[in-house]
């Protein structure tokens, strides 16, 4: 039954390989599900998990600083709103397209589910590049991108956050729109908002930070620490930054980290400071931070940081980056584990090889729900229109990574698939997010 349901998903959305690729991992987990909860694994249920709810696509029209007139595509993917309203972020790259957006909304749905908060998946973005243009550009493409999203959008509805190149400053400009237009302070209809106008303290480290808490509880389940380990991050944005911050912190080393142009080598450890300062303040290439750095750090052109020998991999950047020959290279240099805290950066063969390896797994639905998990806890806080301290946010995050682990490791081997995260994750999510749709009845 379940390739049939997998069949028609091909059909129903041809050439859409990311989409099908996520597909294929979740239904791969459920036939132990099958086996002993046939009343969740009726085809309707399936084939409804498998179709979004909503697919909204729209034109943005904007004027660049020399008056030509530009037109990007935006989505809206709403996939699944049986926990709670649709929440996920908006990516602006140039490789955003139905089929990047659609998978991203149905990992998104049993990521937040593992969460335990009430918040459905969905998934937004446009193949805008913000690369390279100016703060102007970027309000003008911001503005016009919610003046038509606003119509699909509400703190009760949908509550898009940041992703890939929507950060604090497209947030803002996001959000102020959506206020010109409703004319409402609808604090709870975004969130990675500033903290001085309902914003959540820690909500820009959570997914980094998120991410390390988890390897830390992996490693601790099988009586190893992160103290004293050499951990490689791919991607130097949002996410990388932040874990390679939280790693530093718990005691690792952080020697190797990449952009779309290549990795630097840091055998002392990256200096963080002067890595924020270039990839999230100057917006520069990498190679400016081995510049920067004198003689300490190495800057190879194209280069991978899976080439470079570590304890700890996590993979920060984008999708499918991880692949079988990365993998087999990390293996031979002695990995003990790789955690994701990018979406779907391993390709299923890369994860295969891992697996046959012993090497731990986990995969981004648990590993970096951190970052929506801590959204959740904005939202809480625009509800009840307080702002929680740093120190009291970041600890509800920990505890609920913590939970995300302890339910992906109990799930795991309460269906005889001990250490088997990937199963553990989809399990439990889809147990979540299937006996509420149950409850709800065919709609
Ligand atoms: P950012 O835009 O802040 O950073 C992305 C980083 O990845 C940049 O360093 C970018 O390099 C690099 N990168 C992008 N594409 C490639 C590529 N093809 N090859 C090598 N490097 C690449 O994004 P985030 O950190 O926010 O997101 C990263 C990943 O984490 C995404 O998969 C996202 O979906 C996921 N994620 C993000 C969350 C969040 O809270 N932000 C939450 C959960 C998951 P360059 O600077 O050259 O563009």
């Amino acid at each position: 039954m379940l390739e049939e349901i997998y069949a028609h998903v091909l059909r129903r959305n041809p050439g859409e390989r990311e989409f099908h690729q996520a597909v294929r991992e979740v239904l791969e987990s459920l036939p132990v599900v099958l086996e002993r909860r046939p009343e969740l694994c009726d085809g309707s249920l399936l084939d409804r998990l498998c179709e979004p709810e909503r697919q909204v696509i729209f034109r943005v029209p904007w004027t660049d600083d020399a008056g030509r007139v530009h037109v990007n595509r935006g989505f809206r993917v709403e996939f699944n709103s049986a926990l709670g309203p649709y929440k996920g972020g908006l990516r602006f790259h140039p490789t955003v397209n139905l089929d990047i957006v659609k998978f991203l909304a149905f990992e998104q749905t049993f990521k937040n589910a593992l969460t335990g908060m009430p918040i459905g998946g969905g998934k937004g973005g446009s193949d805008f590049d913000p690369k390279g243009r100016s703060d102007a550009e970027v309000m003008r493409f911001c503005q016009s991108f919610m003046t038509e999203l606003q119509r699909h959008i509400g703190e009760h509805t949908d509550v898009p956050a940041g992703d890939t190149g929507v950060g604090a400053r497209e947030i803002g400009y996001l959000f102020g729109q959506y206020r010109r237009i409703t004319n409402r302070f609808e604090a709870g209809v975004l969130t990675g908002k500033g903290v001085g106008w309902g914003g959540s303290h820690a909500r820009p480290e959570a997914t980094g930070y998120g991410l390390v808490v988890f390897t830390a509880e992996m490693l601790r389940a099988r009586d190893l620490e992160l103290d004293g380990m050499r951990v490689v991050v791919s991607g130097s944005g949002n996410v990388a930054i932040h874990a390679a911050e939280k790693a530093a912190a718990s005691g690792a080393t952080v020697v190797a980290c990449s952009d779309s142009g290549g990795c630097v080598v840091d055998e002392d450890g990256l200096d963080l400071d002067l890595l924020k300062q270039v990839k999230l303040k100057d917006r520069a290439r990498l190679s400016a931070y081995a510049e920067q750095r004198g003689g300490a750090a190495e800057y190879r052109e194209g280069g991978r940081v899976w080439d470079v020998a570590c304890d700890v991999a996590l993979p920060c950047a984008t999708q499918n980056e991880l692949d079988e020959d990365a993998a087999k290279t990390l293996v031979g240099n002695g990995v003990r584990v790789v955690a994701e805290g990018a979406n779907m950066p391993t390709t299923p063969d890369a994860v295969r090889a891992l697996r046959a390896a012993d090497v731990l797994f986990a995969p981004g639905k648990a590993a970096n729900a951190g970052g929506v998990a801590t959204s959740a806890l904005e939202m809480q806080q625009n509800a009840s229109r307080t702002l929680w301290t740093f120190e009291k946010t970041e600890d509800r995050l920990t505890e609920i990574m913590k939970h995300i682990h302890h339910t992906c490791h109990d799930t795991a081997e309460r269906y005889g698939r001990p250490g088997d995260y990937v199963a553990g994750a989809n399990i439990a999510g889809f147990e979540l997010v299937g006996e509420s749709m149950q409850a709800q009845g065919v709609i």
